[in-house]
């Protein structure tokens, strides 16, 4: 009852936020995931408890690591604050944010905050430090150790649950799509949701075009951008945004638990952390207190159609050699399908068209398309041999003695033409030629120096550009070798690759089931089609 009373007279503009990492907070998490994840608990509460979000110009994000006050320069900063009267009262995710320093800093803490008159809110407890009662719980939260704060952890994500449990939502950014409001349900103030117009008909639209029109989701992005329908951010939809609003089981009115946690995975000796999605099932869904936008049925037959389409794909790791190198022939890229069942290969990897909806192009073996590409870099190697061998230097010497000759050519010319103007220029008339030989024998000179001029400029323009096939041929082993050797990563295979390719186009007919007794089929009885492949190169 008195804590009630204490609250309900503040305004969030009364209250100053403290937010500080501690050595007790998850060590895979970062200073600002930690705070954003604190603030949005405390966001959560004061709009709660009263009437709305704490102002962000009374909110402090103490970002040095510092456990005594003097270490903290933004703790400073709220003590000095809280002398004013205005302010009211700290928030803080637990007591032990405040101040882990020794009793001196504790004993500062507390007369500072007893005699400002300040009280401190915690989302479970609110400690009056005019309060006997209360100064000695706060004394004594602030000498706990450790051991506390993870038991408040398990009662703070047990109270979100519960609040998810009971259709909340307390997720701080809304799904596209929605708002977050605040609704009275009986006494309590609780999260949820509430239709955007603009952003549900986007949604209605999404999956109406996946569903009813059968559209493919990169396709739906490009529709969406034509339409001048805007993502929230950056200008244009990305795949990955589309797919997970096709999943998102609040279009349905639903709320869910735990979708996403962060894993952190060990690999090549470096930390890695990713935020795995939960398969089916490892999260907890609940009716929401929200009403959905999309029918339920719509959002079956959604799900039904994700799951046909749907591959695990490791996105961070290039597993397929020839990732952003092949294509299919309608476009799309080619993925490298492994079958695998508890690590054993139940058959051989292969290369499919990632329409395959769609698209009608037969798929193939890894292991066809590697031999492939290799007799590809083999061939190129040999034509560079040859080129080199044949090469240009017989050429190129041919070449620059031809310009030579018509450069000295042209000199001769322009002395003959300089001379006989000097001739024409004597004093002396008489060692001058008559007007009409001069005339005849400049004309032609000049017709002869245009000849030579001309027969220059082309001789410049096709001179025999200088190739150096030895890099070719070094480049083009190197991405060989790697390609044949099984030691070597795919992301190293692809790297290498992508030095002499730019891209291969793929063409192959679907292959046909045929009768016992025909010609051209293999032992599993279909007929076998030719690959063709388009290939730019990188020369
Ligand atoms: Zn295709």
């Amino acid at each position: 009852m008195y804590q009630y009373d204490m609250l309900h007279q503040l305004n969030p503009d009364d209250v100053i936020v403290y937010l500080r990492k501690s050595r007790a907070d998850d060590p895979t998490l970062t200073v600002d995931e930690i705070l954003q994840k604190h603030e949005t608990i405390l966001d959560d509460w004061s709009e709660k408890n009263l009437s709305g979000k704490v102002p962000e110009e009374n909110k402090y994000r103490e970002l040095v690591s510092g456990e005594t006050i003097s270490d903290r320069p933004l703790m400073q900063a709220v003590l000095k604050r809280i002398e004013s009267p205005k302010y009211k009262a700290i928030l803080v995710v637990e007591v032990q944010r405040l101040s882990r320093g020794d009793l001196e800093d504790a004993g500062r803490l507390i007369k500072l905050l007893r005699y400002t008159n300040t009280i401190v809110i915690t989302p479970p407890k609110t400690y009056d430090l005019q309060n006997e009662f209360d100064r000695d719980a706060f004394e004594r939260e602030l000498k706990r150790g450790n051991e506390y704060l993870e038991y408040q952890k398990k009662i703070m994500s047990r109270g979100r649950l519960l609040s998810v449990s009971q259709g909340n939502y307390i997720g701080s950014v809304p799904p596209y799509g929605y708002d977050k409001v605040w609704v009275t349900d009986g006494k309590k103030k609780c999260p949820t949701l509430a239709e955007n117009k603009e952003q549900a008909d986007a949604v209605r639209l999404i999956f109406d075009l996946y569903v009813n029109k059968d559209m493919g989701i990169t396709n739906i992005c490009h529709y969406l951008d034509n339409m001048g329908i805007k993502p929230l951010k950056g200008g244009f939809w990305s795949p990955a945004f589309v797919k997970n609003l096709l999943e998102n089981v609040h279009y349905i009115g639903m709320v869910k638990w735990n979708h996403r946690k962060t894993v952190t995975i060990v690999e090549d000796s470096e930390i890695m952390k990713t935020r795995p999605k939960a398969h089916d099932g490892e999260y907890l869904v609940y009716e929401g207190k929200h009403k959905g936008i999309v029918s339920e049925e719509l959002f079956e037959e959604a799900q039904k159609k994700r799951g046909r389409n749907h591959r695990a794909k490791a996105k961070t790791k290039v597993r397929n050699p020839l990732a952003s190198l092949l294509f299919c022939q309608c476009g799309r890229a080619m993925s490298l399908r492994t079958y695998k069942r508890n690590g054993a290969e139940r058959s051989s990897p292969r290369l499919l068209c990632d329409d395959q909806v769609h698209c009608n192009t037969g798929s193939c073996l890894y292991q066809e398309m590697v031999d492939h590409v290799s007799d590809i870099l083999k061939e190129s190697i040999e034509n560079f041999e040859v080129l080199m061998k044949n090469s240009n230097e017989d050429s190129e010497k041919l070449h620059n003695q031809m310009i030579k000759n018509l450069e000295s050519r042209m000199k001769q010319l322009e002395e003959k033409e300089l001379s006989q103007w000097e001739s024409q220029s004597n004093p002396d008339p008489e060692q001058r030629m008559p007007p009409e030989i001069f005339k005849k024998l400049n004309e032609k000179l000049l017709k002869e120096k245009e000849e030579v001029r001309q027969a220059l400029e082309k001789a410049y323009e096709s001179m025999p550009e200088h190739i150096d096939y030895n890099e070719k041929i070094v480049r083009f082993k190197t991405a060989l070798d790697a390609l044949q050797n099984d030691s070597v990563s795919a992301a190293e295979k692809n790297r290498l690759l992508k030095n002499c390719i730019e891209r291969i186009v793929y063409y192959r007919q679907k292959p046909k089931r045929l009768k016992k007794g025909t010609e051209q089929i293999n032992s599993a009885g279909w007929t076998s089609t030719n690959i063709e492949l388009d290939v730019k190169l990188r020369v």
